[in-house]
């Protein structure tokens, strides 16, 4: 039975999407979040008001300023004293054609992998060093357990993507290097470390996509075994389960959410 009771959870880019229900099913599991959000107040406090605002501390940072995650880090264990789980789910989906301007070229890399991945890895980085110092460890969780992170990765970290997104598979590819890094040197001390990686889900950022090219839903749900692009419950549930620390034994592994679009 998954109970986050007692639990604090950081869940970045909370305020929409997967974030959003992450948030959602984290509080109905028991646990306090903070919802982390980068522009969108009203969707942040509406996300909070859906999900429990009792239950809910609201932070901002824009996670392409350098060191933004660092103070997130900080102003998240302000809150109840501690981060028991780390949820690195804010992320950008940019195109930066191969044939563009030089500048678009560079600061779409730029803005792609600080979001994405050195953001990710400041608040990794921040998270193993407060849980190696706690002797004390987690309350209400599985034994021995002091932390868990979930990366949200993609399918493109496996798979690829298209011609514009270099820059995002190569930070979602990343990312699943740096949870596989942390597992397999953190186990020992009680941190676990898994990623998810979604297929398509419905949620801006899929639709801001398929704006630029309506006939691209149609091509990509022919791609999918399962008929539909996955709602943003399925991620949702596999990183609570995955962050319940119900599975110690299971650190270090990706959960694909696709569909059977991708069988690795
Ligand atoms: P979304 O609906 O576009 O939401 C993105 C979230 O990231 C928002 O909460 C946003 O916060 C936050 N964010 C974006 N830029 C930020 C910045 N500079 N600083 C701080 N926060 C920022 O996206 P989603 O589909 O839920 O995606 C969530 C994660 O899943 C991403 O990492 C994405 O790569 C991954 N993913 C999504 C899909 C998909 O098809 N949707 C597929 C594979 C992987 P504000 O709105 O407050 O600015």
């Amino acid at each position: 039975m998954i109970d986050f009771s007692g639990t604090v959870i950081l869940v970045t880019g909370g305020s929409r999407g997967i974030g959003a229900a992450t948030v959602k099913a984290l509080i109905i599991a028991g646990g306090d979040v903070v919802l982390h959000y980068g522009s969108n107040r009203a969707a942040a406090e509406s996300t909070a008001h859906a999900s429990g605002e009792d239950h809910c501390h609201l932070v901002q940072a824009d996670l392409n300023e350098p060191g933004a995650a660092t103070a997130l880090w900080q102003e998240s264990c302000a809150w109840k004293g501690q981060v028991d789980v780390l949820v690195n789910n804010a992320g950008v989906f940019a195109p930066g054609p191969v044939d563009g301007p030089d500048a678009e070229w560079s600061e779409n890399w730029q803005r792609t992998l600080q979001i994405n991945l050195i953001a990710t890895a400041d608040l990794c980085r921040q998270a193993v060093n407060a849980w190696r110092k706690d002797d004390v460890g987690r309350e209400g969780g599985s034994e021995g357990v002091r932390g868990v992170i979930v990366n949200v990765a993609s399918r493109a970290s496996w798979r690829g993507d298209g011609p514009e997104y270099w820059s995002y598979a190569a930070s979602k590819g990343g990312m699943i290097s740096l949870m596989k890094t942390i597992a397999r040197a953190y186990a020992h001390d009680g941190i676990l470390c898994y990623a998810v990686a979604p297929g398509f889900v419905e949620t801006d950022m899929a639709i801001e996509s398929f704006k630029h090219d309506p006939a691209l839903r149609d091509v990509v749900v022919r791609d999918i075994p399962m008929g539909d692009i996955a709602p943003p419950s399925d991620v949702a549930n596999t990183i609570c389960f995955l962050a319940s620390g119900l599975a110690p034994h299971a650190t270090g592994a990706t959960i694909d959410v696709n569909g059977a679009s991708y069988v690795r």
